[in-house]
């Protein structure tokens, strides 16, 4: 009998099936997805690898042997194999980086092996044998595998296996939590992720361990250094990180169990209106039908598509399968969590970054035992160890947390696919404003579409008052708000209501852009915005490179208003009390949300301490629901115009929307501010109207005539080279393709 296996944390080099024998000793234990130890290499190094196939021949001659099994079950189901492969494929990675997507960073903690004795009166044993007997009563029958080692001084593994052939001891593996102090140290990245990855890039970096600790770092921000010695780096390797400025230290306070929703009121089946009937029809047909579908259900704010995917959940259930919630991560808030958690109880596991590794651990093992059912996270909840998929909701489908930022740049969207095709499952995309993509699919035919167009309350959207920046005295260039804005936080405060602002900060101060006509200075050549370096205080298009001095009077209209724009969330904090003293305001972006319950601490305090005012990013855009919130201003609406991405008009209506949608939930009249520099921005233009389709008409011509996607797929080929002839040479190659 043979394996393929594929080695854990090998480089590009090494990423291919390498075939080992199976010992007859472990033929019984050996199946696809266990992890097993093998001697790799010339000098036989042993190595952790996946199995990822048995079989009864190989076609390779002078094989080694599999040293040792490590998992009883497979940590791996057929389905995962399968998508690593695919995944290899589709976003250019190795099996080793597909297969550590699927499982959860706590995995080495896990398989903690204690040694029992079971009993000690047999006569034949060596001396061997014996003197691990020995040791073992002296420790109450109980041991670690790891602690014998240190005791007996060498390895232990093969007299291990003789005593548990002789039924002297057994092997009994488990999860080791370690007992959490009151604060514990913890380390983060000190360096930008991009800097860092530059370092990598030159060769600067040296040890892979470094490498491996920053990209945990950069995925969770922040670790107990706890949990780091745990997944085997030792305390000198942080420290020489310390030193060299990659990572720093400090104390944290230790968050209580982030699952405690045992407050979820149990909840019912809502009665469908007849647009969610209509939806809920075309969903239980489709599950009738069987097979792989795909359903877009394009409801507005409020249409009642949360009770929707309950209900086709539900039905998913008691037909005997399990289901998949996707949510973009800022969207996972207790709210949607505590409806969940009322409607299907202990049957929900949740998957989200700001659980701690242990935590994120033992929700994996709960889905893997089969113990949940209903799987409810952030994008890399679609690795879930979930069997027998029937149906993966995907909510908020068009937002861009979807696709990953990091290798495997995978897209959540594509996942989803694969494993609904692999299960003959159900895939619905849920959104107020479908990505264009699949509104595209959804119009022509490939995929079924689902429209719902009125809020469950039938309340009118809210109002949306426009203000022309260009027209605002001194063009609101001091702070920001304009008069209209100032003038309506006011009467919110009068009236005793709150109000939200909303900043979007990734257009902050990096674009340059004309206060009195509103031109923003763009590349000559690829017609986006230009990008302002601070460093070299140059103007640089992100797409070709040209580069470009500041301009100091503005190429359109001569004036000499022109400079980088943006206003910051705290900037726009500042200025709230300026208006009247008594208007109180808090603010939530990132510099304020950290921490694992930061954003909850923040949402609760504004909604019960009855703050005025809350600032934020677009952090505060989406999900939440807050009553007595009225007005919404969004200060620059236009700002992800100048950020020299395809999809910046499609973002910026999908923005105002979602921000639109925070304004007047609970029965009362909505009224949003929205302030522009580019009022007759179709896109503006159809956000106002609060109309998808007048967007998407627009936008899917633009996209017809600038070859952009869904009609064309864009691809970024990056070279790099220590000699820039030979990069020029391959790139001049790659064109030719
Ligand atoms: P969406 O997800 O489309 O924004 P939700 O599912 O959150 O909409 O529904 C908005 C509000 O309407 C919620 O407060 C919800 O409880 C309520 N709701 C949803 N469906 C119904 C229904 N069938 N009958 C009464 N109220 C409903
Ligand atoms: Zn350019
Ligand atoms: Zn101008």
């Amino acid at each position: 009998m043979y394996v393929s296996v594929v080695i854990q944390n090998s480089t590009r080099e090494f990423d291919k099936f390498y075939d080992y024998i199976v010992p007859d000793n472990m033929k019984d234990c050996i199946r696809p997805g266990v992890r097993v130890i093998v001697p790799f290499g010339k000098g036989n190094r042993l190595c952790e690898a996946f199995v990822m196939a048995v079989k009864e021949t190989s076609e390779f001659s002078g094989l080694k042997e599999i040293s040792q099994i490590i998992d009883e079950t497979p940590v791996l189901s057929d389905e995962l194999i399968e998508l690593s492969k695919y995944m290899r494929k589709r976003y250019v990675c190795t099996y080793d980086m597909a297969i550590r997507c699927m499982l959860p960073t706590g995995l080495g903690l896990l398989f903690r092996e204690d040694v029992i004795l079971m009993s000690a009166d047999r006569v034949d044993l060596d001396r061997d044998e014996q003197e691990i007997i020995k040791v073992l009563s002296d420790n109450n029958g109980k041991i670690s595998v790891e602690d014998l080692t240190q005791i007996v001084n060498r390895p232990v593994r093969k007299i291990l296996n003789q005593l548990i052939e002789k039924n002297v001891v057994r092997i009994k593996s488990h999860v080791q939590m370690k007992a959490r102090a009151k604060t514990e140290k913890n380390a983060c990245p000190a360096m930008d992720e991009e800097e860092f990855w530059e370092l990598v890039e030159n060769n600067n970096v040296k040890n892979l361990n470094y490498i491996r600790i920053m990209e945990i770092l950069y995925e969770e921000g922040s670790i107990s250094v706890a949990e780091l010695n745990a997944l085997g780096f030792s305390q000198n390797t942080l420290n020489n990180m310390k030193k060299k400025g990659y990572i720093a230290f400090y104390d944290a306070e230790v968050e209580r169990n982030p699952f405690e929703y045992d407050d979820a009121p149990e909840t019912l089946p809502l009665p469908p209106t007849p647009s969610q009937k209509k939806a809920l029809d075309i969903i239980y047909e489709a599950m009738e039908t069987g097979g792989f579908q795909e359903i877009l259900l394009h409801g507005v704010t409020g249409s009642g598509k949360t009770e929707v995917y309950m209900q086709a959940i539900a039905k998913t259930i008691e037909k005997g399968k399990n289901a998949i919630l996707l949510v973009p991560e800022i969207g996972l808030t207790p709210q949607t969590v505590r409806r969940f958690k009322g409607r299907f109880g202990n049957q929900i596991a949740l998957l989200h970054s700001r659980l701690s590794i242990g935590e994120r651990f033992d929700q994996w093992r709960r889905i893997k035992n089969g113990e949940a059912r209903v799987v409810i996270g952030a994008r890399s909840a679609v690795f879930a160890p979930l069997d027998n998929i029937g149906i993966i909701v995907i909510d908020e489908e068009h937002e861009t947390s979807y696709k990953s930022d990091r290798t495997p740049k995978y897209d959540a969207r594509g996942i989803a696919t694969f494993r609904c095709r692999y299960n003959n499952a159900l895939l619905i995309y849920g959104s107020a404003t479908p990505s264009i993509e699949n509104y595209y699919r959804a119009r022509t035919g490939k995929i079924k579409l689902v429209e719902m167009n009125e809020r469950t309350n039938n309340l009118p959207l809210p109002e949306i008052i426009t203000v022309d920046m260009r027209k605002e005295p001194d063009m609101g260039s001091k702070n920001g708000i304009s008069t209209v804005l100032t003038r309506e936080l006011i009467k919110n405060k009068e009236a005793g209501e709150q109000s939200i602002i909303f900043i979007n900060r990734r257009g902050y101060s990096n674009f340059v852009q004309c206060r009195n006509c509103g031109y923003i200075v763009l590349c000559p050549y690829c017609s986006v915005s230009l990008t302002y370096h601070q460093a070299e205080k140059k103007l640089v298009c992100h797409y070709c490179s040209f580069v470009t001095a500041k301009p100091s009077v503005c190429p359109e209209c001569k004036s000499n208003n022109i400079d980088l724009h943006g206003i910051g969330t705290q900037k726009v904090e500042e200025q709230i009390p300026q208006i009247r003293s008594d208007i109180s305001v808090i603010r939530m972006d990132m510099d304020t949300t950290t921490g694992k319950r930061g954003h909850e601490k923040i949402l609760d305090t504004f909604r019960n301490n009855k703050i005025d005012v809350l600032v934020g990013t677009q952090m505060i855009a989406k999900g939440h629901d807050f009553p007595d919130v009225t007005l919404v201003g969004i200060l620059s609406a236009d700002s992800l115009l100048g950020s020299g991405d395809y999809k910046a008009t499609e973002r910026t209506f999908q923005l105002i929307t979602q921000a639109a949608g925070r304004a007047g939930r609970a029965g009362r009249h909505g009224r949003v501010v929205l302030q522009t520099y580019n009022p007759d921005n179709f896109s503006i233009q159809a956000a106002i109207k609060q109309d998808y389709k007048e967007f998407y008409r627009q936008e899917i011509a633009l996209r017809k005539m600038l070859k952009l996607p869904p009609f064309y797929q864009l691809g970024l080929v990056q070279v790099s080279s220590k000699k820039s002839e030979a990069a020029m040479e391959i790139i001049k190659k790659s064109i030719q393709i």
